[in-house]
């Protein structure tokens, strides 16, 4: 052993507390401590030196490398390493400094900590060297007892510890950043997306859209809302606005925040009447006040002329145009139970139903064809239709045989009502194909109603049996009943 190895030796008690610590049985990876040096003996005795200290419960483990050229295929392989040992003269004069240099600038490997040490102290300058080569720690070789090797390396651990920390801490700071940026930017782009889906679907509905807000602006609108209203504000809000809405008594709403709707007609722009169905969604501000309201309506012109048509197909005999069967003694019973019967009330309580029948009506089909008793039926409507008030009903109930129900009418004037029926029937004169005409009559049966007592069939049980007495009494004549 040299004096200098003696020397290294030199602080006991620094073994001694080592060897304490080491009782606690360390299980965890040793530091690896790189030593650079093309001394052998440093090596082994930098490994003595270590080998009886710990740090935060992990003892040293001792890489060697006896050239620059051996340490740089090491450090290619391994990243883990905290701490190189280095000597500065091995293979050329300055292989020490190079190999910082390949370190530092070669691997950009910035976290290992360099203790250079150097066996000729005074051959390069201390200062120059740690700032120009970014080295940790500057000893002589002279210098490093094992208290000192000790702090040096640990210091050492202790920087790259710091070092390697900072900048994994970094690194998931930095993910963490990328990855809420990425996830505000699909965020946005998603909201974007949305906008625009929600912007481009309510510009392209069919149905007119609004927001009408607080001060009562129509403040936004969708194309078919422009369309239909075009720049007529008046009608605009005749038709949909508040105005409208208290006329109509058609609103359905139970609170004010409720969402409601009405039936409203419009002058459409080609001058047609349009039907909407406006629903209505009252919209409160988050400190609870008014923030206006959001409109949609329905064109339901086709809807309704449709729903129009279906009724007068269910409800009117196709020959004749009359009601149907169905359709008059459904009359007859509203008549009965007190309802409104073609905008009028029974208020008196007196009206008559008339029950009349074509006479002799197989003869007009038989000798003159079925399109003549087709005529026949027809132009008998008409006679009887120009009798009659708005008030008064006819309906079809058979063949050639009808039913005329008349609100508001006493006995005496449904007597009068009934002969001037047959009375014109009788002067009727319809033309054939051929410019010949002929000429019908009909029997007549009448009752009066008596809404509190009769039912449907007694009002026709009874009308049945004046027309049956009427033909038996000859025909072209009214009985009553
Ligand atoms: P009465 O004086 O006793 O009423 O004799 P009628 O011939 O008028 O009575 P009947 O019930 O015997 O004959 C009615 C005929 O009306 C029988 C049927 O073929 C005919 N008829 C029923 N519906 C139609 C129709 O829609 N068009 C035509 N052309 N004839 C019909
Ligand atoms: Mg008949
Ligand atoms: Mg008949």
């Amino acid at each position: 052993m040299s004096n200098r190895d003696e020397e290294l030796f030199a602080d006991e008690s620094l073994f001694a507390a080592a060897d304490k610590d080491r009782s606690m049985a360390p299980q965890a990876e040793p530091w690896p401590v790189l030593v650079v040096d093309d001394d052998e003996q440093v090596h082994a005795m930098t490994r003595l030196l270590l080998n009886d200290f710990e740090f935060e419960g992990r003892r040293f483990a001792i890489v060697s490398a006896f050239s620059a050229v051996e340490a740089r295929a090491i450090l290619a392989e391994r990243s883990d390493l905290p701490v190189v040992v280095l000597d500065v003269v091995m293979e050329t004069h300055d292989a020490g400094l190079r190999l910082v240099h390949h370190i530092r600038r070669d691997l950009g490997n910035r976290h290992i900590r360099i203790i250079l040490r150097t066996g000729q102290p005074g051959q390069a300058p201390e200062r120059e060297i740690i700032v120009t080569y970014d080295i940790n720690d500057y000893k002589s070789k002279a210098e490093l007892t094992a208290q000192k090797l000790f702090t040096s390396v640990i210091s050492a651990v202790r920087g790259w510890r710091d070092l390697v920390t900072i900048e994994t801490l970094n690194q998931s700071l930095e993910r963490r950043v990328a990855e809420r940026t990425a996830e505000l930017e699909r965020q946005t782009a998603l909201a974007d997306e949305q906008r625009r889906f929600i912007e481009n679907l309510v510009e392209l509905m069919p149905s007119p859209v609004w927001y009408k807000d607080a001060a009562g602006r129509y403040a936004l609108c969708n194309r078919a809302f422009r369309e239909l209203f075009s720049d007529n504000a008046q009608q605009t809000e005749r038709a949909i606005g508040k105005a409208r809405r208290m006329e109509t008594g058609q609103v359905e709403q139970t609170t004010e925040t409720d969402a409601f709707s009405f039936e409203a007609s419009v002058v459409g722009p080609g001058g047609d009447t349009r039907e909407l169905l406006v629903v209505k969604q009252p919209l409160t501000a988050s400190d609870g006040s008014d923030a206006g309201l959001i409109g949609i309506a329905a064109d339901i012109t086709e809807r309704r002329r449709m729903e129009r048509e279906l009724h007068r197909l269910a409800t009117t005999d196709p020959l004749s145009g009359v009601h149907n069967r169905r359709h008059i003694l459904d009359l007859l019973e509203q008549l009965l139970t007190g309802q409104e019967v073609g905008n009028s009330r029974q208020e008196t309580g007196s009206a008559c139903l008339i029950m009349l029948d074509i006479d002799h009506f197989k003869r007009i089909n038989d000798g003159l064809g079925h399109a003549a008793g087709d005529d026949a039926i027809r132009k008998t409507v008409d006679v009887i239709r120009g009798h009659l008030r708005v008030s008064d009903q006819l309906g079809r109930i058979g063949g050639e045989e009808f039913a005329i129900l008349l609100p508001e009418t006493s006995r005496g004037a449904g007597i009068a009502i009934a002969e001037r029926l047959r009375g014109g029937l009788a002067a009727l004169a319809i033309p054939l194909s051929d410019g010949r005409h002929f000429q019908l009559t009909a029997s007549f049966g009448l009752t009066e109603i008596r809404p509190l007592e009769d039912t449907v069939e007694t009002v026709l049980g009874r009308a049945d049996q004046a027309l049956y007495r009427a033909k038996a009494g000859g025909r072209n004549r009214v009985e009553l009943n």
